[in-house]
């Protein structure tokens, strides 16, 4: 796709991840890459989680099936201090969303490559912190960004040390998950539910077994859709760095991948 842009200086994704960027083989080498940081951005991934994790949270599947068969019965949730979220990535997104729900009371855990340090938050990282994240997360939501290290990181092993009963909410990318594994996890019980709005081949092809999962919920990649006004400022004000010599916000790491 970028054959004819050799000379190109910059370009910036109009959304958060890159990965489709760095994977394609005619990316001009000297060129920055930039993705997009953006309040909007955030604040509604920040309302997607909000919204499964409370909905897992309280059990809200649960009641809407029981009004569907006229039950009235009570189910008890535990305070959300004694819920623990996980929220693998704490980046631009991933943090925001962990802050919002220790906010909201949870007992909030976050994982990433390098050391964080969040008011409120029990923060571990690499892969040696993995383990004790994973080991008390009762729900578990993925911000991580798609690279050669995350590809596929939330397979057997990753769920089979996750408490039973654990959830599991994906907006990040598809290919974090090994869709087998999910659903044997799914299938045994080991996971209850899980929530996802990304899929390795997008649109989800109408034979998937997700669609039809009883404890799956799927959403069409709209846990945060680019809010054109809003971004189109980051990218404008990337663009006047670049032409005023001043550094670029939001760089991408080529080495790292994200
Ligand atoms: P970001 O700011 O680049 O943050 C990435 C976070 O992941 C950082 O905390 C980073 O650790 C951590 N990380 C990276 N590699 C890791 C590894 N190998 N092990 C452990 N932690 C690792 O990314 P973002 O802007 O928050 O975006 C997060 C994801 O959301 C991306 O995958 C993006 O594509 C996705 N997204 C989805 C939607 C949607 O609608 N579904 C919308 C927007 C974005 P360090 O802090 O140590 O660097």
């Amino acid at each position: 796709a970028y054959a004819a842009y050799t000379g190109a200086r910059l370009i910036h994704s109009l959304g958060a991840g890159i990965d489709h960027l760095l994977a394609d083989p005619q990316l001009p080498v000297q060129a920055a890459i930039c993705r997009l940081v953006d309040p909007m951005l955030t604040l509604r991934m920040i309302e997607y989680v909000a919204l499964h994790v409370l909905r897992h949270h309280r059990r809200h599947d649960q009641l809407v099936q029981q009004q569907q068969n006229q039950i009235w019965q009570q189910i008890a949730a535990p305070a959300a201090r004694d819920r623990t979220v996980g929220v693998m990535g704490l980046g631009a997104l991933g943090g925001a969303v962990a802050i919002s729900l220790h906010n909201l009371g949870f007992h909030v855990q976050g994982w990433s490559r390098t050391a964080k340090n969040l008011p409120g938050i029990d923060t571990f990282h690499g892969t040696d912190g993995l383990r004790s994240f994973l080991q008390k997360t009762e729900i578990l939501v993925c911000l991580l960004p798609l690279t050669e290290a995350t590809r596929d990181i939330v397979n057997q092993n990753l769920l089979s040390q996750l408490p039973r009963g654990a959830r599991f909410i994906n907006a990040a990318r598809g290919h974090h998950v090994v869709d087998q594994d999910l659903l044997a996890a799914l299938d045994s019980g080991h996971i209850a539910e899980a929530t996802l709005d990304v899929f390795r081949t997008e649109p989800l092809s109408t034979d998937h077994p997700y669609w039809r999962h009883p404890r799956v919920t799927v959403t069409p990649h709209i846990a945060s859709l680019t809010d054109p006004v809003s971004a189109a400022k980051v990218v404008a004000d990337n663009i006047q760095r670049l032409l005023q010599g001043r550094p670029l916000i939001n760089q991408v790491d080529r080495t790292a991948g994200y």
